[in-house]
């Protein structure tokens, strides 16, 4: 996610720490799938490693990380879409010193529907972070090499069983300097906006430890998806909840622009946002593929990949 203050971030893990008291453990569990999920922690180790710089856009370490995910896809045969593999822009962003223009790379990959070809589901993670601040690289594991490894093992399963809607997949570049890249898809967009069914956002889904949730946000704008997920069960040490869109959330509790659904949301794209709460290594160098917990980046996953699945069959009927 977005930066926020320094503020905004202690005000938050002191409220996910007082809420530690209140965890909730009565949702039904169902077993992890048997399937190989080493693959899944490579991608975040290999992301969030030192040598990766904290894939700051435009920087070398954001180079490294693009040519990691592009290599991935071309191994699992994910295609380009016509438009190319990659989506260039330039677009002026934040800094913590004020405005700056930004050269950024969006990646794409795209694999063909069964049912209703022409109807798109854009999936997506950002793989920028901030890079290195006073000689310490934050290496962005769960924010969020963690969120683009989802979305790659989502990837391979489409490629053993094929959606019914086209899928658009986006490593998005320029996240924690605006949304950069999320807003330059939309404005330029490689299928009509109109033709685009949803997009699901993934944004830190490799730690639970407060809570145990992985939040769907978005159900208050898109009630119509709710039904399609509500009846996903947990899945290991993680269970869907959803939240964090509504009125009453306010401040760093509303997340419906704190990711890259943001502009597919102001496009007027239905959307939904998967991700976990604040942790203290939030936006902080020590945010390391040593302290995400596999147990729930596998769990959330899991959860990840059913929501998909779901959505998949049920939209556009
Ligand atoms: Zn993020």
């Amino acid at each position: 996610m977005i930066r926020l203050s320094r503020a905004l971030i202690l005000t938050a893990v002191a409220l996910t720490l007082a809420s530690c008291e209140t965890v909730e453990n009565a949702a039904p569990q169902t077993p992890v799938a048997a399937v190989s999920h080493d693959q899944l922690l490579a991608d975040v180790r290999i992301l969030s490693a030192d040598d990766m710089e904290g894939r700051d856009t435009g920087a070398a370490g954001g180079e490294r990380a693009r040519a990691y995910i592009v290599s991935r896809l071309e191994a699992l045969g994910i295609a380009a879409p016509p438009v190319g593999r990659l989506q260039p822009w330039t677009l002026e962003g934040r800094t913590r010193q004020g405005p700056k223009t930004y050269n950024g790379i969006n990646i794409l990959g795209l694999v063909e529907g069964t049912r209703v070809p022409d109807r798109y589901i854009v999936v997506t993670a950002h793989y920028d972070h901030v890079g290195i601040s006073e000689g310490q690289i934050y290496n962005g594991a769960d924010d969020n090499a963690s969120g683009v490894a989802t979305m790659l093992e989502i990837a391979t399963r489409l490629k053993a069983a094929p959606p019914e809607h086209s899928v658009i997949f986006v490593a998005f570049d320029g996240e924690e300097h605006g949304l950069l890249g999320a807003k330059h898809f939309v404005q330029a967009p490689p299928v009509p906006l109109s033709s685009i069914a949803l997009n699901l956002n993934f944004d830190m889904t490799a730690r639970a430890e407060t809570d145990g949730k992985l939040w769907v946000t978005g159900t208050y704008q898109n009630p119509t998806l709710r039904p399609m997920l509500e009846p996903i069960p947990a899945n290991g040490a993680v269970s869907l909840a959803f939240g964090k869109d509504t009125p009453q959330d306010t401040g760093e509790n509303n997340w419906v622009e704190a990711s890259d659904q943001g502009p597919f949301f102001r496009a007027g794209v239905p959307f939904l946002y998967l991700g976990v709460d604040y942790h203290p290594d939030y936006h902080r160098p020590s945010d390391d593929f040593e302290r995400i917990t596999p147990a729930v980046f596998i769990s959330a996953t899991e959860l990840a990949a059913s929501a998909f699945r779901s959505l998949d069959r049920s939209l556009d009927r």
